[in-house]
């Protein structure tokens, strides 16, 4: 039962009409203008505007999502990460630039000419070193890493941002190769907005289509023991896990 305070807490939620504080589009561009766009490297500028001009920008991960990522890195020391889904590489920046000079990312994608739209960036920040790109399916080369063995709990940090209908495919396997202690991050979990929204609700096909799958991931990362989560309204929603068993 809700305690008087509790109460009165939420009359106040009630009276703001929200819960969460971004309520606008201002407020949004308030954080880029005042505390992301001044402290972007060069690099990440750079790369940011690059990807602007391709067809696919959608998928890019923002500003301010990739300077949060940047500092998540750094708080928890990580040395060894992995990124599922690069596209034209500016969360790989962000991480690549967070690391040690001898820290490592393995990098993967389906797709390596767009890789290769960011590369350049990437080279001129001078982290291209840090970075193992392979190109192609994610699945697999988790699997091979499971059977070899070697890799089972090394990971400081994973960043899942690829094919959502896959996640949980993900999590089975990068709950195995993430270190008690380290971080999984999985982004999009708040997929547009859909998750609340009701099924008879226009969407666009491609957001119909994952809806579910990101719904069954919130509700499985949530009852999974091994893991403590917080989910942030980061760009488009990002849980972050962290192991504990
Ligand atoms: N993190 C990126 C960034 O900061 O710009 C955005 C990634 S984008 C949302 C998703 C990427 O996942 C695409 O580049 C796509 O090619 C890749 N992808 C899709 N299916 C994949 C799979 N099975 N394995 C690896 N990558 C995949
Ligand atoms: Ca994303």
């Amino acid at each position: 039962m809700a305690t008087n305070g509790e109460e009165n807490q939420s009359l106040r939620h009630q009276e703001v009409g929200h819960k969460s504080l971004l309520q606008t589009d201002a407020l949004y561009q308030y954080i880029l203008e005042t505390s992301v766009y001044p402290r972007e490297p060069e690099s990440m500028k750079e790369l940011r505007e690059v990807t602007a001009k391709h067809p696919w920008n959608i998928m890019t991960t923002s500003a301010d999502e990739g300077q949060f990522l940047n500092m998540l890195l750094k708080l928890i020391n990580a040395k060894n990460t992995m990124e599922i889904g690069v596209y034209t590489g500016y969360s790989l920046l962000a991480t690549a630039l967070a690391l040690p000079d001898d820290g490592k990312i393995l990098a993967m994608d389906i797709n390596r000419e767009n890789f290769e739209l960011g590369l350049p960036s990437i080279e001129k920040a001078g982290v291209a070193h840090k970075i193992d790109f392979r190109e192609g399916p994610a699945l697999p080369v988790l699997d091979q890493m499971i059977e070899d063995g070697k890799y089972h709990g090394s990971f400081d940090f994973i960043f899942v941002d690829a094919d959502k209908d896959n996640y949980l495919n993900y999590h089975k396997r990068l709950i195995e190769l993430v270190k008690v202690g380290g971080v999984i991050g999985y982004d999009n979990t708040l997929w547009n907005g859909s998750v609340v929204a009701p099924p008879d609700a226009p969407m666009r096909k491609y957001v119909r289509y994952y809806r579910d799958f990101v719904l069954e991931l919130n509700k499985a990362l949530a009852a999974d023991p091994r893991i403590e989560i917080c989910m942030l309204p980061v760009g488009d929603g990002i849980t972050v896990c962290r192991r504990i068993s």
